[in-house]
């Protein structure tokens, strides 16, 4: 479990500064650089677009395929503290760091 703060207040998951998610997808197989990440359960927040949870959870199970991360093994994520923020036009870890 990893502690996860998140800054991208657009998403509909978000909920004081955290994720009201169990658990997030991040996305990446090629990535060298934290931008080149990308948080898929984003969702963007709007009128048909309503939260399923609102409890922000300090902890949380992270699914990542950022294989090039220090962080990853077998596809999860080890990090004790994750950041994830805006990268571009989406959302993305800022905490990913190459091997
Ligand atoms: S720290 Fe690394 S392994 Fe963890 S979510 Fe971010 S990119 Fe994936």
């Amino acid at each position: 479990m990893t502690n996860l703060k998140c800054s991208v207040h657009s998403c509909m998951h978000h909920s004081g500064d955290m994720c009201c998610k169990p658990n997030i997808k991040v996305d990446g197989p090629r990535a060298q650089t934290a931008n080149e990440t990308n948080c898929v359960s984003y969702a963007p927040k709007g009128a048909q677009n309503r939260a399923a949870c609102t409890t922000p959870n300090e902890k949380l199970e992270i699914a990542c395929s950022a294989v090039e991360c220090v962080y990853n093994q077998n596809s999860k994520c080890l990090a004790t503290n994750v950041s994830i923020n805006t990268t571009g036009d989406t959302a993305g870890c800022s905490t990913f760091t190459k091997r």
